[in-house]
Protein backbone atom coordinates (compact mmCIF):
# COMPACT_ATOMS: atom_id res chain seq x y z
CA UNK A 1 0.00 0.00 0.00
CA UNK A 2 1.76 3.15 -0.90
CA UNK A 3 -0.16 6.04 0.88
CA UNK A 4 0.47 7.30 3.88
CA UNK A 5 -2.86 6.56 6.42
CA UNK A 6 -3.41 9.51 8.42
CA UNK A 7 -3.81 8.55 11.61
CA UNK A 8 -7.18 10.92 12.57
CA UNK A 9 -6.93 8.77 16.37
CA UNK A 10 -3.00 10.06 17.02
CA UNK A 11 -3.57 14.23 16.12
CA UNK A 12 -7.61 14.05 17.44
CA UNK A 13 -6.06 12.84 20.91
CA UNK A 14 -2.95 15.81 20.31
CA UNK A 15 -5.53 18.17 19.77
CA UNK A 16 -7.42 17.03 22.89
CA UNK A 17 -4.73 17.66 25.01
CA UNK A 18 -3.53 20.73 23.70
CA UNK A 19 -7.25 21.78 24.37
CA UNK A 20 -6.80 20.85 28.00
CA UNK A 21 -4.03 22.55 28.68
CA UNK A 22 -5.80 25.63 27.24
CA UNK A 23 -8.46 24.79 29.69
CA UNK A 24 -6.24 24.72 32.57
CA UNK A 25 -4.62 28.01 31.62
CA UNK A 26 -7.81 29.40 31.29
CA UNK A 27 -9.29 28.58 34.60
CA UNK A 28 -6.36 29.70 36.63
CA UNK A 29 -5.77 32.81 35.04
CA UNK A 30 -9.11 33.91 34.80
CA UNK A 31 -11.38 31.68 36.86
CA UNK A 32 -13.26 30.31 33.97
CA UNK A 33 -14.64 26.68 33.15
CA UNK A 34 -16.14 26.42 29.83
CA UNK A 35 -19.61 24.80 29.39
CA UNK A 36 -21.16 22.35 27.08
CA UNK A 37 -24.42 21.31 26.63
CA UNK A 38 -25.65 18.49 24.34
CA UNK A 39 -29.26 17.61 24.18
CA UNK A 40 -30.34 14.43 22.68
CA UNK A 41 -34.17 14.32 21.52
CA UNK A 42 -35.02 10.28 21.61
CA UNK A 43 -33.37 7.01 22.34
CA UNK A 44 -31.62 6.42 18.63
CA UNK A 45 -28.67 4.49 19.07
CA UNK A 46 -26.20 5.77 17.41
CA UNK A 47 -26.87 9.33 19.03
CA UNK A 48 -26.60 7.97 22.23
CA UNK A 49 -23.08 6.24 21.68
CA UNK A 50 -22.36 10.13 20.45
CA UNK A 51 -23.62 11.98 23.14
CA UNK A 52 -21.91 9.58 25.59
CA UNK A 53 -18.34 9.83 24.21
CA UNK A 54 -19.10 13.88 23.78
CA UNK A 55 -19.83 13.71 27.46
CA UNK A 56 -16.86 12.01 28.52
CA UNK A 57 -14.41 14.04 25.89
CA UNK A 58 -15.83 17.18 27.37
CA UNK A 59 -15.10 15.86 31.00
CA UNK A 60 -11.48 14.36 30.23
CA UNK A 61 -11.09 17.90 28.76
CA UNK A 62 -11.39 19.53 32.08
CA UNK A 63 -14.60 21.23 30.92
CA UNK A 64 -18.39 20.99 32.40
CA UNK A 65 -20.73 18.78 30.58
CA UNK A 66 -24.38 19.17 30.56
CA UNK A 67 -26.25 16.21 29.29
CA UNK A 68 -30.28 16.63 28.71
CA UNK A 69 -32.22 13.71 27.25
CA UNK A 70 -35.84 14.48 26.30
CA UNK A 71 -38.13 12.19 25.22
CA UNK A 72 -38.77 11.57 21.89
CA UNK A 73 -42.39 13.00 21.87
CA UNK A 74 -41.46 16.00 23.19
CA UNK A 75 -43.14 19.25 21.30
CA UNK A 76 -40.65 21.97 19.48
CA UNK A 77 -41.97 24.39 22.12
CA UNK A 78 -40.75 22.50 24.37
CA UNK A 79 -37.21 21.59 22.96
CA UNK A 80 -37.25 25.57 22.15
CA UNK A 81 -37.64 26.64 25.75
CA UNK A 82 -34.85 23.92 26.65
CA UNK A 83 -32.40 25.71 24.21
CA UNK A 84 -33.60 29.46 25.14
CA UNK A 85 -32.78 28.30 28.88
CA UNK A 86 -29.19 27.31 27.94
CA UNK A 87 -28.82 30.35 25.58
CA UNK A 88 -29.77 32.02 28.85
CA UNK A 89 -27.44 30.31 31.59
CA UNK A 90 -24.17 31.86 32.07
CA UNK A 91 -22.22 27.80 32.83
CA UNK A 92 -23.21 27.16 29.39
CA UNK A 93 -20.66 27.94 26.35
CA UNK A 94 -21.53 26.03 23.86
CA UNK A 95 -24.86 24.08 23.03
CA UNK A 96 -25.56 20.94 20.86
CA UNK A 97 -28.72 20.02 19.80
CA UNK A 98 -27.81 15.99 18.35
CA UNK A 99 -29.22 15.44 14.98
CA UNK A 100 -31.69 13.75 13.80
CA UNK A 101 -34.49 15.15 15.85
CA UNK A 102 -37.98 13.46 15.16
CA UNK A 103 -40.08 14.85 12.50
CA UNK A 104 -42.18 17.18 15.00
CA UNK A 105 -39.06 18.98 15.20
CA UNK A 106 -37.99 21.26 12.62
CA UNK A 107 -33.84 20.90 12.47
CA UNK A 108 -33.49 24.49 10.94
CA UNK A 109 -35.34 26.13 13.59
CA UNK A 110 -33.35 24.89 16.55
CA UNK A 111 -30.57 25.61 14.12
CA UNK A 112 -31.33 28.99 13.99
CA UNK A 113 -32.73 29.50 18.06
CA UNK A 114 -29.20 28.56 19.21
CA UNK A 115 -27.42 32.02 19.77
CA UNK A 116 -24.74 31.99 16.92
CA UNK A 117 -22.16 32.74 20.27
CA UNK A 118 -23.31 29.64 21.74
CA UNK A 119 -23.23 27.40 18.35
CA UNK A 120 -20.74 25.25 18.38
CA UNK A 121 -21.83 22.91 15.89
CA UNK A 122 -21.40 26.26 13.27
CA UNK A 123 -24.68 25.77 11.43
CA UNK A 124 -26.36 28.71 11.97
CA UNK A 125 -25.94 31.24 9.34
CA UNK A 126 -24.92 33.93 11.26
CA UNK A 127 -21.70 31.51 11.57
CA UNK A 128 -21.96 30.00 8.14
CA UNK A 129 -21.81 33.95 6.88
CA UNK A 130 -19.13 35.00 8.87
CA UNK A 131 -17.62 31.70 7.56
CA UNK A 132 -18.10 32.62 3.56
CA UNK A 133 -16.88 35.90 4.45
CA UNK A 134 -13.82 34.67 5.49
CA UNK A 135 -14.45 36.52 9.14
CA UNK A 136 -13.68 34.70 12.31
CA UNK A 137 -16.48 32.33 13.33
CA UNK A 138 -17.68 29.00 14.91
CA UNK A 139 -17.01 26.86 11.65
CA UNK A 140 -18.57 23.02 11.55
CA UNK A 141 -16.43 20.49 13.60
CA UNK A 142 -16.28 17.86 10.85
CA UNK A 143 -15.10 20.17 8.22
CA UNK A 144 -13.07 22.06 10.77
CA UNK A 145 -11.26 18.51 11.58
CA UNK A 146 -10.74 17.26 7.78
CA UNK A 147 -8.70 20.21 7.01
CA UNK A 148 -6.72 20.05 10.29
CA UNK A 149 -5.74 16.39 9.11
CA UNK A 150 -4.85 17.54 5.17
CA UNK A 151 -2.67 20.55 6.97
CA UNK A 152 -0.84 18.45 9.15
CA UNK A 153 -0.34 16.06 6.65
CA UNK A 154 0.21 18.63 3.14
CA UNK A 155 1.74 21.67 5.37
CA UNK A 156 0.66 24.66 2.93
CA UNK A 157 -2.14 24.15 1.14
CA UNK A 158 -1.98 26.88 -1.52
CA UNK A 159 -2.31 26.41 -4.74
CA UNK A 160 -3.49 23.03 -4.54
CA UNK A 161 -6.58 21.82 -6.35
CA UNK A 162 -9.33 20.49 -3.41
CA UNK A 163 -12.22 18.32 -5.32
CA UNK A 164 -15.08 18.34 -2.60
CA UNK A 165 -17.36 15.48 -3.39
CA UNK A 166 -20.94 16.64 -1.40
CA UNK A 167 -22.28 20.10 -1.05
CA UNK A 168 -24.45 19.45 2.43
CA UNK A 169 -24.17 22.54 4.82
CA UNK A 170 -22.94 20.15 7.76
CA UNK A 171 -19.75 19.05 5.51
CA UNK A 172 -19.24 19.80 2.08
CA UNK A 173 -19.85 23.61 1.69
CA UNK A 174 -18.03 24.23 4.97
CA UNK A 175 -14.98 22.20 3.54
CA UNK A 176 -14.84 24.27 0.72
CA UNK A 177 -14.87 27.41 2.55
CA UNK A 178 -12.06 26.33 4.99
CA UNK A 179 -10.28 25.14 1.96
CA UNK A 180 -10.50 28.41 0.16
CA UNK A 181 -9.29 30.31 3.35
CA UNK A 182 -6.18 28.02 2.97
CA UNK A 183 -5.44 29.91 -0.34
CA UNK A 184 -6.58 26.28 -2.25
CA UNK A 185 -8.20 26.32 -5.61
CA UNK A 186 -11.92 24.64 -4.66
CA UNK A 187 -14.41 22.67 -6.76
CA UNK A 188 -17.37 21.35 -5.54
CA UNK A 189 -19.19 18.70 -6.84
CA UNK A 190 -22.63 16.80 -6.01
CA UNK A 191 -24.60 14.15 -7.18
CA UNK A 192 -25.39 16.63 -10.86
CA UNK A 193 -21.84 16.90 -11.52
CA UNK A 194 -20.69 15.50 -15.28
CA UNK A 195 -17.93 13.29 -15.19
CA UNK A 196 -17.61 12.96 -11.68
CA UNK A 197 -14.52 10.15 -11.72
CA UNK A 198 -12.98 12.70 -14.64
CA UNK A 199 -12.87 15.68 -11.79
CA UNK A 200 -11.60 13.80 -8.90
CA UNK A 201 -9.06 12.71 -10.75
CA UNK A 202 -7.63 16.09 -11.48
CA UNK A 203 -7.68 17.02 -7.30
CA UNK A 204 -4.84 17.15 -5.43
CA UNK A 205 -6.57 17.09 -2.01
CA UNK A 206 -9.98 14.99 -2.47
CA UNK A 207 -12.48 15.16 0.24
CA UNK A 208 -15.23 12.37 0.01
CA UNK A 209 -18.81 13.72 1.33
CA UNK A 210 -21.58 11.68 -0.11
CA UNK A 211 -22.85 9.08 2.19
CA UNK A 212 -22.20 6.38 -0.42
CA UNK A 213 -20.48 3.48 0.32
CA UNK A 214 -16.86 3.22 -1.36
CA UNK A 215 -17.70 5.36 -4.39
CA UNK A 216 -14.73 6.77 -5.10
CA UNK A 217 -12.57 4.34 -7.27
CA UNK A 218 -9.10 3.56 -7.49
CA UNK A 219 -9.02 4.97 -11.74
CA UNK A 220 -10.82 8.39 -10.06
CA UNK A 221 -7.58 9.46 -8.41
CA UNK A 222 -4.69 11.13 -8.79
CA UNK A 223 -1.08 9.37 -8.29
CA UNK A 224 -0.02 11.00 -5.02
CA UNK A 225 -3.37 12.56 -4.08
CA UNK A 226 -4.51 13.28 -0.45
CA UNK A 227 -7.71 11.42 0.27
CA UNK A 228 -9.60 13.02 2.87
CA UNK A 229 -12.91 10.14 3.90
CA UNK A 230 -15.63 12.09 5.67
CA UNK A 231 -18.33 9.08 4.89
CA UNK A 232 -19.33 6.93 7.56
CA UNK A 233 -21.72 3.84 6.44
CA UNK A 234 -22.52 0.83 8.02
CA UNK A 235 -22.53 -2.23 5.39
CA UNK A 236 -23.17 -5.29 5.81
CA UNK A 237 -19.90 -7.73 6.53
CA UNK A 238 -21.18 -11.17 7.03
CA UNK A 239 -19.86 -12.60 4.33
CA UNK A 240 -16.19 -11.52 4.97
CA UNK A 241 -17.39 -13.14 8.56
CA UNK A 242 -16.21 -9.63 10.37
CA UNK A 243 -19.67 -10.11 12.28
CA UNK A 244 -22.98 -8.65 11.29
CA UNK A 245 -22.02 -4.93 10.11
CA UNK A 246 -18.71 -2.69 9.28
CA UNK A 247 -18.10 0.38 8.82
CA UNK A 248 -16.38 2.07 5.29
CA UNK A 249 -16.33 5.56 4.45
CA UNK A 250 -17.02 6.72 0.82
CA UNK A 251 -14.03 6.04 -0.52
CA UNK A 252 -12.95 2.10 -2.01
CA UNK A 253 -9.87 2.46 0.63
CA UNK A 254 -7.84 -1.10 0.05
CA UNK A 255 -8.14 0.03 -3.74
CA UNK A 256 -7.67 4.04 -3.69
CA UNK A 257 -4.79 3.19 -0.90
CA UNK A 258 -2.39 1.76 -4.05
CA UNK A 259 -2.52 5.10 -5.88
CA UNK A 260 -3.44 7.80 -3.17
CA UNK A 261 -0.36 9.94 -1.66
CA UNK A 262 -2.15 10.07 1.96
CA UNK A 263 -5.50 8.67 2.84
CA UNK A 264 -7.40 8.44 5.74
CA UNK A 265 -9.57 5.08 6.81
CA UNK A 266 -12.69 4.28 8.67
CA UNK A 267 -12.78 4.34 10.93
CA UNK A 268 -10.18 6.31 12.38
CA UNK A 269 -9.60 9.05 10.38
CA UNK A 270 -12.08 12.41 10.32
CA UNK A 271 -14.41 10.90 12.73
CA UNK A 272 -12.42 11.78 15.69
CA UNK A 273 -11.14 15.31 14.95
CA UNK A 274 -14.87 15.73 14.99
CA UNK A 275 -15.29 15.63 18.77
CA UNK A 276 -11.66 17.51 19.09
CA UNK A 277 -12.86 20.57 17.21
CA UNK A 278 -16.40 20.48 19.26
CA UNK A 279 -14.10 21.06 22.75
CA UNK A 280 -12.52 23.62 20.01
CA UNK A 281 -15.08 24.90 19.79
CA UNK A 282 -16.52 25.32 23.05
CA UNK A 283 -12.83 26.75 24.56
CA UNK A 284 -13.05 29.59 21.96
CA UNK A 285 -17.02 30.28 22.61
CA UNK A 286 -15.96 30.77 25.97
CA UNK A 287 -12.95 32.81 25.44
CA UNK A 288 -15.28 34.92 23.06
CA UNK A 289 -18.18 35.11 25.54
CA UNK A 290 -15.70 36.53 28.44
CA UNK A 291 -14.41 38.88 26.15
CA UNK A 292 -10.98 37.55 26.28
CA UNK A 293 -8.33 36.78 23.50
CA UNK A 294 -8.97 32.77 21.85
CA UNK A 295 -6.05 30.73 23.00
CA UNK A 296 -3.79 29.28 20.92
CA UNK A 297 -3.01 25.92 19.76
P1 LIG B 1 -25.82 14.70 2.92
O1 LIG B 1 -26.68 13.53 2.53
O2 LIG B 1 -26.44 15.87 3.58
O3 LIG B 1 -25.09 15.23 1.61
C1 LIG B 1 -24.55 14.36 0.66
C2 LIG B 1 -24.03 15.14 -0.51
O4 LIG B 1 -23.53 14.20 -1.45
C3 LIG B 1 -25.08 15.97 -1.23
O5 LIG B 1 -24.61 17.28 -1.37
C4 LIG B 1 -25.23 15.33 -2.62
O6 LIG B 1 -25.30 16.27 -3.66
C5 LIG B 1 -23.94 14.55 -2.75
N1 LIG B 1 -24.18 13.33 -3.52
C6 LIG B 1 -25.15 12.40 -3.33
N2 LIG B 1 -25.06 11.44 -4.26
C7 LIG B 1 -24.02 11.75 -5.05
C8 LIG B 1 -23.43 11.15 -6.19
N3 LIG B 1 -23.88 10.01 -6.69
N4 LIG B 1 -22.39 11.76 -6.75
C9 LIG B 1 -21.90 12.92 -6.25
N5 LIG B 1 -22.41 13.53 -5.18
C10 LIG B 1 -23.46 12.96 -4.59
O7 LIG B 1 -24.64 14.06 3.80
P2 LIG B 1 -23.63 14.78 4.84
O8 LIG B 1 -24.34 15.10 6.10
O9 LIG B 1 -22.86 15.85 4.15
O10 LIG B 1 -22.67 13.54 5.16
C11 LIG B 1 -21.86 12.95 4.15
C12 LIG B 1 -21.18 11.75 4.73
O11 LIG B 1 -20.34 12.16 5.79
C13 LIG B 1 -22.11 10.70 5.34
O12 LIG B 1 -21.56 9.42 5.13
C14 LIG B 1 -22.09 11.02 6.82
O13 LIG B 1 -22.37 9.88 7.63
C15 LIG B 1 -20.66 11.47 6.98
N6 LIG B 1 -20.43 12.37 8.12
C16 LIG B 1 -19.37 12.08 8.91
C17 LIG B 1 -19.07 12.88 10.00
C18 LIG B 1 -17.87 12.57 10.84
O14 LIG B 1 -17.81 12.91 11.99
N7 LIG B 1 -16.85 11.93 10.25
C19 LIG B 1 -19.88 13.99 10.27
C20 LIG B 1 -20.94 14.29 9.42
C21 LIG B 1 -21.20 13.46 8.34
Amino acid sequence: MPAAVIDGKEIAANLRARIGTGVADLQATHNLTPGLAVVLVGEDPASQVYVRNKGIATKAAGMTSFEYRLDKDVSEADLLAKVNELNEDDAVHGILVQFPVPPQISQQTIIETILSSKDVDGLNPINAGLLASGLDALTPCTPQGSVILAKQTLGNLEGLHAVIVGRSNIVGKPVAQLLLQENCTVTMAHSRTRDLAGLCKTADILVAAVGIPEMIKADWVKPGACVIDVGINRIDASERGEGKTRLVGDVDFEAVAEIAGHITPVPGGVGPMTIACLLKNTLDAACAQAGIEKINL
